[in-house]
């Protein structure tokens, strides 16, 4: 069966340039478009704006409102680097930054007035290390964390599952949830030993009230398909029923896939199905269908445009062909 399913992006997301040779490069985005389009996929989906207005209070709920000022101080000056030498920013970067959370709360709020089932996010910059007060690893604005806490907050839901996996600790998204029992977070990264940024280890479980909230499966160096299914399948998938989700967000980073040049895991693209498949089941079975997935890293751009291809398919109920044959 197949379903209505958002795509949510913008050209102006092209527009934050961190930098010649930076991996985050705006040529991600443009091959996920070029791919959608040439597949036919694109003419399926329901394009969602991002919106233009009312975002900042959002950004302000989550994030310090002197850092918010800085950062788009540091892009007036036309600095190349925000706080970090890997956060690269150029002029637009802040208003871009800020057209990626409205790009997370259109999607949102599409999903909960029920004109779409479920939604992907094509945005950048991405959001996950992006801490209270703190750019990190590419990120500024903690777009998924701005969701969860729209959902609360505007549509009054009591329990909101954040599932992350990219390759990386969503560190930001830790930090921003871990004394919240309304925000289980779950992320399945590369052991923080071998991997940036060194956060999210099995005994950091969320902390006060939200103790038992957060929940960290990192895997060791060249983990693959079966490692990160058994992981999410016998301990992720239980705590998150027991949770029972209104809405499930995704932070959907496809680095962890074998060909990306970022970080040493071995998930191919049926291991991302598979995953996307359990989430998507949940948020079935707990959620009424209600799923955003948000762009984070990928920095193979076949394989990035081949796996969010295959993500949007299985939202929409389409037929996973490309997915199946191929073993990459
Ligand atoms: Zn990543």
């Amino acid at each position: 069966m197949t379903v209505t399913t958002g795509l949510v992006t913008d050209e102006r997301y092209l527009l934050h340039d961190p930098g010649t040779w930076h991996p985050e490069r705006p040529d991600r985005l443009k091959a996920i478009i070029k791919q959608l389009k040439f597949s036919g996929l694109w003419n399926e989906l329901t394009i969602i704006p991002p919106w233009e207005e009312g975002v900042l209070p959002w950004v302000e709920a989550v994030h310090d409102p002197a850092y918010i000022r800085r950062f788009e101080q540091a892009c007036q000056k036309k600095q190349s680097i925000f706080m970090v030498p890997d956060c690269g920013i150029c002029d637009r970067s802040y208003e871009i930054a800020l057209l990626a959370v409205g790009g997370v709360l259109a999607g949102a709020e599409a999903i909960m007035q029920g004109e779409v089932a479920n939604a992907f996010c094509a945005v950048r910059p991405p959001g996950h290390h992006a801490e209270y007060n703190r750019a990190m690893g590419f990120c500024f604005f903690n777009n998924v964390a701005i969701a969860a806490v729209y959902l609360l907050k505007q549509h009054g839901l009591e329990r909101v599952a954040i599932v992350d996996w990219d390759v990386h600790h969503g560190n930001g998204t830790q930090h921003l949830f871990e004394a919240d029992p309304r925000v289980f977070y779950l992320s399945l990264h590369e052991d923080p030993d071998y991997c940036y940024p060194g956060t999210g280890r099995r005994k950091e479980k969320g902390r006060g009230p939200g103790e038992g909230y957060t929940l960290n499966l990192p895997l060791p160096p060249r983990s693959g398909d079966e490692d990160y299914l058994e992981a999410l399948e016998k301990e992720g998938l239980p705590r998150l029923y027991d949770f029972a989700p209104q809405f499930v967000l995704i932070s959907a980073g496809f680095d962890a896939h074998r060909l990306d040049p970022l970080a040493h895991q071995n998930l191919t693209r049926r291991g991302y199905t598979a995953m996307g498949r359990m989430l998507l089941k949940l948020a079935q079975d707990t959620a009424r269908g209600r799923l955003m997935s948000v762009l984070e890293g990928g920095y193979n751009l076949e394989v990035l445009a081949d796996c969010v291809e295959d993500h949007l398919r299985l939202l929409s109920g389409r037929e996973l062909k490309r997915a199946e044959a191929a073993e990459a």
